[in-house]
C-alpha cells in the first residue's frame, strides 16, 4: 500500500517528522539508508539548548523557545507511549567563561538575545564566579563567571531516537531500513521514490536526511545548501551526581558519565578524531572543573553536523512539486519536539506559516549587482 507521506531520513528529524504525521493519523513510511551513511543523531551532545541560538533572528531565537517549552510533555508523552524514558531534564543551563573577555563577549550576547526577542520575555543572568559556584561547586578557581538560562536543558539522544521509531511503529507508521533513495520523480500531485531497489509513492515527501538533502533536494526544484561541520566528544565513566545542570560543552548524563565537547572544524566529510583537538577540550574541562583530571575517559568521537551557510534550519515547501517538502537543522534533539508536533501538522495540512517564511532557503539566494 503507498502512503500518504513518504519520509526521507531516519535520524531525528525525519523521525521526529515521521512520528508527528502517524500521530496524526496518516500514513507514513520513513527510507532510511543505513548505517554507512553520516548520522549526526547518533553522535551528537544531547543538549536541548535556547542561550546560543537566534543571535540577529530572532524567528530561530522563538522556535527554538518553543520547542524547549514543548519538551517536558513531548518527552513525557513518548514515555507513556512507549515506555522509553529519553532522560530529558530542563533545569536550566550555564554556559561557562575562563577570562573576562569571555564574559564581557557573553554578556552582550546574551543583552542582544534580551532585545531581539521582542515581546517574548528571555530571562538570563549573567553570575560571577562566587554566585555560580553555587549553582555548580565543582567550577574550579579559573572559572571567571557565567551565563544562565531557565531554558535550557539536556536529553539522552539514542534513547530520544529510540523512542520515536517505537512511536511511530506504534502509530503504524513503517520504518524502511537499507533504504537509500536514489531517485525521485515528481508528476502530477505524487512523487515516485526509488529506495533500495524498491519503489515507492506518496502525494507528499519530506526530505530529512540531513547532509544527504543536498543532492536529494535537486529532484524536486529546491536548494538545500546544507555542509559538514565536524565536533569531537569525550565521554568518562561514571561518576557520582556532580553537575546540577549542563553546561554548553561539559554536561553529566542520567547514567553519570561525563561528556565533554564538542569543536567545530570544517573538515569536509572526515568523520574522523583528532588528537589535538581532544586534548584542546580535556584541558578547557579541567580547568573548569578540576575533578575532571581524575576522572577515566571511556570513549571518544567525532560526529558531522548538518550546517546551512548562516547556522540556520530550511523548511520550506517546493514551488514548483508542491507537497515536496524540506525540513533540516543543525540543532535536532532541541527542536525534536516542534519538529513532531508543529512541523509535522504544517506537512499535513499542506502548507507552511509565513513564521516560518524565514527559513526558506530564497535566502540564500544571491542578488545580481547593478
Ligand atoms: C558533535 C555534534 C554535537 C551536536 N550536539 C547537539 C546538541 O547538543 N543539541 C542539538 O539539538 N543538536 C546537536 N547536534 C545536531 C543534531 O545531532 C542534528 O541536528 C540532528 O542529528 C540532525 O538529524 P537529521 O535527522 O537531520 O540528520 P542525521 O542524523 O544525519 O540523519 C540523516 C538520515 O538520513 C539518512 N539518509 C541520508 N541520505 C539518504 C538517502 N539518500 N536516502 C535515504 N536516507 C538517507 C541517513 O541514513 C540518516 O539516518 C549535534 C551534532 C553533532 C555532530
Amino acid at each position: 500500500m503507498n502512503p500518504e507521506v513518504i519520509v526521507i531520513g531516519g535520524g531525528l528529524v525525519g523521525s521526529a517528522v515521521a512520528y508527528g504525521l502517524a500521530r496524526r493519523g496518516l500514513s507514513v513510511v520513513v527510507l532510511d539508508e543505513g548505517d554507512v551513511a553520516y548520522r549526526a543523531s547518533r553522535g551528537n551532545f544531547g543538549l536541548v539548548w535556547v542561550q546560543s541560538k537566534g543571535f540577529g533572528a530572532p524567528e530561530y531565537q522563538r522556535w527554538t523557545r518553543l520547542s524547549s517549552d514543548r519538551w517536558p510533555e513531548f518527552a513525557s508523552q513518548l514515555e507513556s507511549e512507549t515506555g522509553i524514558n529519553c532522560g530529558h531534564e530542563r533545569p536550566g543551563g550555564i554556559t561557562i567563561c575562563l577570562t573576562e573577555d569571555e564574559l564581557a563577549a557573553r554578556r552582550k550576547l546574551m543583552e542582544q538575545l534580551r532585545v531581539e526577542s521582542g515581546t517574548t520575555p528571555f530571562e538570563y543572568k549573567i553570575l560571577q564566579h562566587e554566585a555560580l559556584k553555587e549553582l555548580l561547586p565543582a567550577i574550579g578557581p579559573q572559572v571567571v563567571g557565567a551565563s544562565y538560562t531557565p531554558y535550557d536543558g539536556h536529553a539522552n539522544p539514542l534513547y530520544l531516537l529510540r523512542a520515536l521509531h517505537a512511536a511511530l511503529a506504534k502509530h503504524q507508521g513503517r520504518y524502511i531500513p537499507n533504504a537509500r533513495v536514489s531517485s525521485i520523480r515528481p508528476s502530477a500531485g505524487n512523487f515516485a521514490v526509488t529506495a533500495g531497489g524498491q519503489r515507492f509513492s506518496a502525494p507528499k515527501i519530506v526530505l530529512a536526511s540531513g547532509l544527504g538533502n543536498k543532492e536529494l533536494a535537486s529532484h524536486v526544484s529546491l536548494n538545500v545548501p546544507v555542509d559538514p561541520v565536524r565536533g569531537q566528544i569525550i565521554v568518562t565513566e561514571r561518576v557520582q551526581p556532580v553537575l546540577a545542570m549542563p553546561t554548553l560543552t561539559i554536561r553529566q548524563t542520567v547514567e553519570g558519565t561525563i561528556m565533554i565537547g564538542e569543536s567545530r572544524e570544517e573538515a569536509g566529510f572526515d568523520d574522523a578524531t583528532s588528537p589535538t583537538i581532544i586534548k584542546r577540550l580535556a584541558e578547557r574541562a579541567v580547568r573548569t572543573f578540576p575533578f575532571l583530571k581524575d576522572v577515566r575517559v571511556v570513549r571518544t568521537w567525532a560526529a558531522l553536523r548538518v550546517m546551512s551557510p548562516d547556522g540556520f534550519p530550511i523548511y520550506e515547501q517546493s514551488r514548483q512539486y508542491p507537497g515536496a517538502f524540506v525540513c533540516t537543522c543543525h540543532s535536532g534533539v532541541t527542536l525534536a519536539a516542534v519538529h513532531a508536533t508543529h512541523y509535522a501538522r504544517y506537512v499535513a495540512e499542506g502548507a507552511l506559516p509565513v513564521d516560518l517564511q524565514r527559513f526558506s532557503s530564497a535566502r540564500f539566494d544571491v542578488q545580481a549587482s547593478a
